[in-house]
């Protein structure tokens, strides 16, 4: 049996082809240093159900004269381990702190990385509890879509809580942390980082990306307006999607999505309508807007149907 000479090659040109690809997956963790001293890697739009690999979300850190505070921590410990690698290679300073902007899994299960900087793990007054409450269902799920690339990772709780508010000193650099009611969670933390005037918002707000609720959507709508009023804010780091100079707008552009919703699923329910029906028509207008969304919409009004209902 003998294989002609393309073959070899065409099997050259794969396997280049795929050692390529590996180190690409390997070494690509992008930064982007949006102001002095703060650095942000942006997580792709993936979704939980279809090609998650813990690096979804948005995170970063600053950088003051004394140390670091890192804004969450990915999805993984590997993310974690990978951002950690990365500010390495930027600073020697301490890791002071870390933050958590909210208890969802594509934001703290990197925070396992930082262990061996002893930093205080901050978040809101409620994150203890709700990783108390969701450990077991969080590691089965990242478990299940993460395999190997999960190994490691573990519920981190804050060590330091915010009721209100709190300011952190990282030398010559002072954040404003602001802990918000219900909203898209009930464990909502902003950053602001006064130097720059560069807001943190966590998932308050979503660009691109279809705003998920997981907490209470008239709470979030008020946070808006809340957020609305800052007056101060050169540039916002969202959740999920660039970073932004237009603060207002992109809580507009937000706002308009969650008034929608709310709206459509309250006329849907006074024509009878069912969840099912709801779920293929609710917001539907804004569906151009955003991306996935179909499968985030849909489970927006698998939750809020229910609670509307008895409204
Ligand atoms: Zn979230």
């Amino acid at each position: 049996m003998h294989f002609k000479p393309a073959y070899y090659y065409k099997l050259l040109v794969s396997l280049v082809f795929l050692l390529a690809a590996a180190s690409v997956v390997a070494a690509d963790f992008s930064l982007e240093q949006v102001a002095n001293g703060v650095y942000v890697h942006y997580g792709v739009h993936e979704d939980l159900d279809d090609g998650y690999h813990g690096d979804i979300s948005n995170i970063g850190f600053i950088i003051g004269s004394k140390g670091v505070a890192v804004i969450d921590s990915g999805g993984s410990l590997k993310t974690g381990q990978r951002l950690r690698a990365a500010l390495r290679e930027i600073t020697a300073l301490p890791i002071l702190y870390v933050i958590n902007t909210h208890i969802h899994p594509d934001h703290i299960f990197g925070n396992a990385a930082f262990l061996a900087d002893q930093p205080q793990f901050i978040g809101h007054e409620k994150l203890a509890n709700a990783m108390e409450l969701r450990k077991p269902a969080y590691l089965k799920q990242g478990q299940q879509l993460l395999h190997d690339d999960f190994v490691g990772s573990d519920i981190i709780k804050p060590t330091v809580s915010v009721a209100q508010s709190l300011v952190l000193d990282l030398g010559q650099r002072k954040l404003l942390l602001q802990a918000y009611p219900n909203a898209h969670t009930n464990t909502d933390l902003t950053v602001f980082d006064e130097t720059s005037a560069t807001l943190w918002t966590g998932d308050l707000l979503f660009i691109e990306r279809t705003p998920s609720l997981d907490g209470d959507i008239k709470g979030w709508l008020k946070a808006l307006d809340q957020l609305q009023q800052l007056k101060n804010i050169k540039q916002a780091v969202p959740g999920h999607g660039p970073v932004t100079r237009d603060f207002s707008s992109a809580l507009n552009h937000e706002a308009r999505y969650l008034n929608l919703l709310l709206e459509d699923i309250r006329a849907a329910i006074k024509q009878g309508k069912t969840m099912e029906q709801t779920m293929d028509s609710a917001a539907q207008a804004e569906s151009g807007n955003w991306q996935l969304f179909n499968a985030v919409n849909r489970r927006n009004i698998n939750l809020l149907y229910p609670a509307l209902e008895w409204e």
